[in-house]
């Protein structure tokens, strides 16, 4: 067994909130406490995040998403989601095994989930020559 939580929670050695389990996917509660209904998305096969991830892994994973998420406003009451992913440590990556956050919103709940950025440092158009494809 690999030593990775997830991978564990998916295992079943480690316990978990289970929201939605299908062949590729795995969705559970996350534990931090810090907003009402976070939820995180998995793929059962262990890639670190979406820079490592094939695409059909990232298709099985975000349909799940999609479908939890459509599950909230349609049947639990909410509005509308707040969707987050963290690739890599240098994002805020701080679990290596790739995951969807998930946080249900309702009109007017007063939750801030956009980071606050400090503003550009560089130039846009400097920005823009170097990262277009
Ligand atoms: P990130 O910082 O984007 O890698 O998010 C990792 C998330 O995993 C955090 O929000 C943690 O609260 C959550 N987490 C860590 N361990 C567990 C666990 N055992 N069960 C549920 N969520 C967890
Ligand atoms: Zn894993």
């Amino acid at each position: 067994m690999r030593d990775c939580i997830f991978c564990k929670i998916i295992e079943g050695f480690v316990p978990c909130m289970k929201i939605y389990e299908d062949e590729h996917t795995y969705s559970f509660m996350d534990i931090a406490k810090d907003v009402d209904g976070h939820i995180l998305v998995v793929p059962k096969i262990h890639k670190k995040n979406i820079l490592d991830c094939d695409e059909e892994t990232l298709i099985n994973l975000m349909r799940t998403v999609k479908r939890i998420s459509n599950h909230l406003v349609d049947n639990c009451g909410y509005d509308g989601v707040n969707i987050l992913n963290a690739s890599d440590e240098s994002a805020g990556q701080s679990v290596p095994h790739f995951h969807i956050h998930i946080i249900p919103r309702r009109k007017n709940d007063g939750i801030d989930a956009w980071p606050k950025f400090e503003g550009a440092k560089e130039e846009i158009t400097e920005i823009w020559e170097k990262i277009k494809l």
